[in-house]
C-alpha cells in the first residue's frame, strides 16, 4: 500500500526552511498532539457550549461587520471558547531546520504532522524522521499506522528509545487482526536505535540525552541541546512532592532549560489521593520542579482526557497564580500546550 495522494483539505501548506541546522536561529517547537491517555475529540455538546458562550458575550457588543466579529473573537473570547486545546495524543516536533525531522512520540498527532510534510514538499521528496519514544503505552504509538510518510519508499524513519521491546510493540500494534497493513510491509526504511540513559547522542544537529522516569511501563524523558539552548520533553512521569530537593536527578536534567514540556495531567488533590501511583504528575509539582531547576518556560502537557477546554484553562490560570505566589526570585513562564501550538525557543 503506497499513499501518493494525501488530501490537502484542512492542511496549512507553508514553505519550510531546508537550510542546514543553525546553532543561532530560534528552534521552532510544534505541538501536534497534547492530550493524555486517549484521544479526546470535541463532541456536539462542547461545540454548542462554545457557540452559546460566544453569543452571550457578543450580546454586549454591536457587531455589524466581519472585521468587528473577527476582532471580537480575537480580543474578547478566551481560548477555551474561540478554540480548543485539541484531542490528539502525544506528538511534538522539534524543528531541526535541516533535512531531518525530530519527533517526540507517535501519538495520534503524528498523522497530521505526516500529512503536513507531504503537503508542503510533495510525496516524492524523501525525508529522515528521527523519532524519540518516551515509552510504548498505546497513546504514544497509536498514530504510527496512520503516518503517511511510512507508506512512501525512500523515507527513512529512525525510532530511538531506551526500551528493549520497542520493535516488538510497534510490530504487535500493526499485526493481524488489529490492523490490515503489517509493520514489515511498510515501504519506508525503518530502523530502531537503542539509546542508553545518561549518554549524549548527536542527532539532527542536537545533542540528545535520555533519563528514566517514574511510570508503569518504563518511560524516558529527553533533553535536546544545541547552541546553548535546551528543550526537555518529559511526559508520563510521576514526581512526588516529597522528593523534591536540589539533589533530585530531574533538577539537573531540567537545569536552565529554555522549555520543559511536562506531564501535568492531574490536579494536586488528585495526584496525592485517588490517582496517586497512576504514573502522572500535578501542575503544582510541575511549578516546584521548574523553579528548582530555573527553567525559563514550562508547558503543561498530556492533558487529562476528561477535562473540557475550560477545565484546562482553569488549571493554567491556577498554575500561573501558584508560580507567582511561590516565586523566589526566578520567574518561570507557564503556558499550556495545545494541538497546533508553535513556539520559538
Ligand atoms: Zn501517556
Ligand atoms: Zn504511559
Amino acid at each position: 500500500m503506497i499513499v501518493t495522494n494525501i488530501p490537502r483539505r484542512g492542511i496549512e501548506v507553508q514553505a519550510e526552511s531546508r537550510s542546514r541546522p543553525s546553532e543561532t536561529k530560534p528552534v521552532p517547537v510544534r505541538f501536534w498532539g497534547t492530550r493524555g491517555s486517549i484521544p479526546a475529540p470535541l463532541g456536539p455538546a462542547d461545540v454548542r457550549g462554545k457557540i452559546r458562550e460566544a453569543l452571550l458575550a457578543a450580546c454586549r457588543f454591536g457587531l455589524s461587520d466581519p472585521a468587528s466579529v473577527d476582532g471580537f473573537i480575537e480580543r474578547e473570547l478566551p481560548f477555551s471558547v474561540r478554540g480548543t486545546f485539541g484531542g490528539n495524543t502525544s506528538c511534538v516536533e522539534i524543528g531541526a531546520g535541516g533535512d531531518e525531522y525530530l519527533l517526540c512520540d507517535l501519538g495520534t498527532g503524528v498523522r497530521e504532522f505526516g500529512n503536513r510534510v507531504i503537503a508542503a514538499h510533495g510525496p516524492a521528496e524523501p525525508h529522515v524522521f528521527n523519532v524519540f519514544l518516551s515509552h510504548v503505552h498505546w497513546d504514544h504509538i497509536m498514530g504510527f499506522p496512520f503516518f503517511a510518510p511510512a507508506y512512501i519508499r525512500g523515507n527513512r524513519i529512525r525510532i530511538h528509545g531506551c526500551h528493549k521491546g520497542l520493535r516488538e510493540a510497534m510490530l504487535r500494534q500493526q499485526s493481524d487482526p488489529c490492523f490490515p497493513v503489517p509493520f514489515g510491509a511498510l515501504p519506508a526504511e525503518i530502523e530502531f536505535v537503542e539509546l542508553e540513559p545518561g549518554v549524549d547522542y548527536p542527532v539532527g544537529g542536537f545533542s540528545v540525552r535520555a533519563i528514566r522516569q517514574f511510570h508503569e511501563g518504563e518511560s524516558y524523558g529527553y533533553r535536546f541541546s544545541r547552541g546553548g539552548k535546551a528543550i526537555v520533553y518529559s511526559t508520563d512521569c510521576e514526581h512526588k512532592a516529597a522528593v523534591l530537593d536540589p539533589s533530585y536527578p530531574f533538577v539537573e536534567f531540567f537545569q536552565n532549560a529554555d522549555l520543559v514540556i511536562f506531564d501535568a495531567m492531574y490536579s494536586l488533590a488528585e495526584a496525592v489521593s485517588v490517582k496517586e501511583d497512576w504514573g502522572h504528575s500535578s501542575n503544582i509539582v510541575a511549578v516546584e520542579l521548574a523553579q528548582l531547576a530555573k527553567v525559563k518556560r514550562l508547558a503543561l502537557f498530556h492533558h487529562e482526557p476528561a477535562y473540557a477546554d475550560a477545565d484546562i484553562e482553569r488549571v493554567l490560570r491556577e498554575t500561573i497564580r501558584y508560580e507567582e505566589i511561590s516565586r523566589d526570585g526566578h520567574r518561570v513562564e507557564v503556558i499550556s500546550a495545545h494541538d497546533g501550538l508553535e513556539l520559538l525557543v
